[in-house]
């Protein structure tokens, strides 16, 4: 029978009767690395921890379902996720497609790849119909996209971009870190593979790195876990257990993310140090009508431009409500410099193309008292003007 219950209730109670020995009400942590067989040639149906993992499977099935998915894999990190998703899905000498301002470490694990020879790269901007009019004749193997994106949160109109690719043949990954299911669902849109961070918005408390890779169909599903085992990607059962943890407490996460996240982009928006605010629930942002549309909620990232790297300087200098530090996701508001932190693996002219100046500072909005967060920030970009 179709499970009836909204997504953040089902988040909320994943795994919550599966304890049949002891009834606990918390599912246990399974650590052992290996499962004794009941003879040889019939296993439990675990083996080895490598392969498969109870807690492991349990977070798996929960992401699955929160993402519409046929089944998942956990992984070590988001990097093993989409280390798993390119080796399963970009054949050699394919064409490969990533987007032209995909998340930094994205950008550098694909030029690698396409620097050994493994399969030609191109870079895309998503959002502009002329560049992916140049794509289609290519007839790539594999299109990677990321909406909103990072950090410039620019929105790709996912169902149309995966009609298209579909229609030449194209297996399409979306990563959904930055919004979580509780917000997007790209599997629902059409996309056959879902790439999580899981270290961001699903654990939520920024203390496990992990991945997880979600299959629209059960032999994509396979294919993604032959590879992921294959490789060595799947992550930790101890991990598997805190992210499981950390996912109950979603929803009521995306909602404060999302309320304080518009309520310092109203701020940013009206401030005079700021020349740009990049934050699709401002309702004159380029992204807003399709987020309104593709989205359940604008999410909890943003980013600004001050005049230049001084100025940004001077804003970071004195935050209390703000840890100058990568990564998002986590309860706790962090703010970074992604031309020389989470994008410094991009060259300048790569950085320059992709939009990202000296002068921006992204925002991952965290569930604080807003009205800490917006007097904290004030000052700082009054900080930012005084030169
Ligand atoms: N995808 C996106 C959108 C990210 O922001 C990140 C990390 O910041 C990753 C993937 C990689 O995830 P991880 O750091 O867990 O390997």
């Amino acid at each position: 029978m179709a499970d009836r219950r909204t997504r953040i209730t089902r988040a909320t109670r994943a795994g919550l009767a599966w304890d049949q020995q002891h009834h606990a009400v918390v599912p246990p942590i399974y650590l052992s690395t290996t499962y004794a067989w009941t003879k040889p040639g019939e296993s439990s149906g675990y083996e080895y921890s490598r392969s498969s993992n109870p807690t492991r499977s349990l977070l798996a099935d929960t992401i699955a379902d929160l993402e519409s998915g046929a089944g998942a894999e956990i992984t070590a990190s988001g990097m093993a996720a989409l280390t798993t998703m390119v080796a399963a899905f970009a054949p050699a000498g394919s064409v490969v497609a990533i987007p032209h301002d995909c998340y930094g470490g994205t950008w550098r694990l694909f030029n690698a790849l396409a620097g050994k020879g493994q399969f030609e790269l191109v870079s895309v901007d998503f959002t502009s119909a002329t560049s992916m009019a140049e794509l289609w004749p290519r007839r790539p193997a594999l299109v990677l996209l990321e909406s909103p994106s990072n950090p410039l949160l620019r929105i790709t109109d996912l169902a149309t971009v995966i009609e298209a690719a579909h229609g030449v043949g194209a297996v399409v990954a979306v990563d959904n870190t930055f919004l979580s299911p509780a917000l997007q669902r790209p599997i629902e849109l059409g996309a056959d593979i879902v790439i999580h961070s899981t270290t961001k918005f699903l654990n939520g408390h920024s203390d496990v790195v992990g991945g997880a890779v979600v299959g629209a169909t059960p032999e994509i599903v396979q294919e993604l876990r032959w590879w992921a085992n294959c490789l060595g990607t799947p992550g930790g059962a101890f991990d598997s257990y805190l992210t499981l943890r950390g996912l109950r407490t979603l929803g009521v996460r995306m909602k404060a993310h999302c309320e304080n996240a518009q309520a310092l982009a109203e701020l940013l928006a009206q401030h005079p140090a700021v020349s740009a605010t990049h934050y699709p629930g401002l309702t004159d942002d380029p992204g807003h009508d399709l987020a309104r549309h593709q989205q359940d909620g604008f999410g909890g990232m943003l980013s600004f431009e001050l005049a230049d790297l001084a100025a940004a300087k001077r804003c970071l200098t004195g935050l209390t409500c703000f840890s100058l530090a990568e990564s998002l996701g986590g309860v706790e508001s962090l703010i970074c410099h992604p031309a020389s932190m989470t994008h410094a693996a991009m060259p300048p002219d790569v950085q320059a193309a992709a939009g990202i100046s000296d002068g921006m500072l992204r925002i991952a909005v965290g569930i604080e008292e807003i009205h800490d967060l917006v007097d904290d920030l004030r000052a700082g970009l009054d900080r930012a003007r005084r030169s």
